[in-house]
């Protein structure tokens, strides 16, 4: 099975700027495979050279197996999902996802059966006849993954596409996005900044930072095992640990990464810090802690006892807890 995306070496270059700098990337069939970076990371670039908005400056992309160069959007069975969903406003809900099939020359009855199956998907069966102005953001948001899916694209590329919506509605659409994705096996490529999505919606991740994927992998390995700071730092809220302060707990010079919930406060064996602050999170309380100068998070599970600000304190923490990341990362 060749994979959904493959880019070998693919750079896109706007004058000096490298918004997209000699990325390698393969997203396998069926896979919901997340981008997730800072802003002006290259995400939204890599997603346009998927769709064929953009052209490499240099490189090589292949859509399941075939060359992308010279093959126009609409002929590369990909379907993006825009965060501000760019509905035609005087269209109604069923002309609208409808859209698609009438451009390649469909009838009436296939474009209203094809429109209807795909709102129901959605679950909005029976908005057809509703302009998007009747509807709610997140209703909008389905009528846009509707028309997205009526093509049946292999692959589906999605620009943050919940955005737009409140928490709430947010985690709704989560859970029913992957749903989605999986019951229909299309290959899913969701864009976004907020690395709680990334960690709970995909299959893999790919983490940028100025046009480079710094590392992929399952959300565990991203979590559990970032290669480089950039990524402890961005995914998560990983304490990274100076060669000198790795040294004197770990022995060993090179930079670390430590996860707050794996920190234990009150073993007696365990280093010496003054507690800096605290600060109640609802499930959890953050305890900062002073260590030899610098700044470790720790995150207490509700009902522990919360030390007190200037307190000090013994903590300790699993031996695989503590990553290494070498001496420059
Ligand atoms: P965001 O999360 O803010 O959407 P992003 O990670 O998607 O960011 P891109 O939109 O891919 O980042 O932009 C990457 C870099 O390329 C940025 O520095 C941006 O300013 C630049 N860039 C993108 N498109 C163009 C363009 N058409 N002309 C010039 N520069 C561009």
């Amino acid at each position: 099975m060749p994979y959904a995306v493959s880019f070998q070496q693919v750079s896109r270059h706007f004058g000096t700027v490298r918004a997209v700098d000699a990325v390698d990337l393969e997203i396998e069939a069926g896979e919901f495979f997340a981008m997730l970076g800072p802003s002006g990371s290259g995400k939204t670039t890599c997603l346009r050279l998927i769709a064929g908005f953009e052209q490499p400056t240099s490189g090589h992309i292949e859509i399941f197996g075939e060359t992308a160069e010279g093959v126009p959007p609409y002929r590369r069975n990909v379907n993006t999902v825009f965060q501000d969903y760019a509905l035609f406003p005087h269209l109604n809900v069923a002309d609208n996802v409808a859209y698609g099939l009438m451009i390649r020359g469909a009838g009436k009855a296939e474009r209203t059966r094809e429109a209807e199956a795909a709102l129901e998907m959605v679950k909005l069966p029976g908005y057809g006849a509703r302009k998007p102005g009747q509807l709610s953001g997140g209703q909008r948001q389905r009528v846009a993954l509707a028309r997205a899916l009526v093509n049946k694209p292999k692959v589906l590329l999605l620009d943050e596409p919940l955005g737009a919506l409140d928490l709430k509605l947010r985690e709704q659409m989560q859970e029913e996005l992957k749903v989605l994705q999986k019951a229909l096996g299309i290959t899913f490529v969701f864009v976004t900044h907020d690395q709680g999505e990334a960690l709970s919606m995909a299959d893999r991740i790919a983490v940028f930072n100025e046009g480079r994927i710094m590392q992929t992998g399952t959300p565990e390995e991203i979590y559990r095992r970032p290669r480089t700071r950039f990524v402890a730092d961005f995914v998560g809220s990983s304490n990274v640990l100076s060669p000198q302060l790795t040294e004197r707990l770990a022995g060993v010079a090179e930079w670390s990464s430590l996860r707050p919930e794996d920190i234990r406060l009150g073993d007696e064996s365990g280093q010496d810090a003054t507690v800096t602050g605290t600060s109640f999170l609802g499930s959890a309380t953050r305890v900062t802690l002073d260590v030899s100068g610098e700044k470790i998070n720790v995150l207490l599970p509700s009902g522990a006892p919360v030390p007190s600000q200037g307190e000090s304190v013994r903590f300790s923490w699993d031996k695989n807890a503590l990553h290494l990341m070498g001496a420059g990362a």
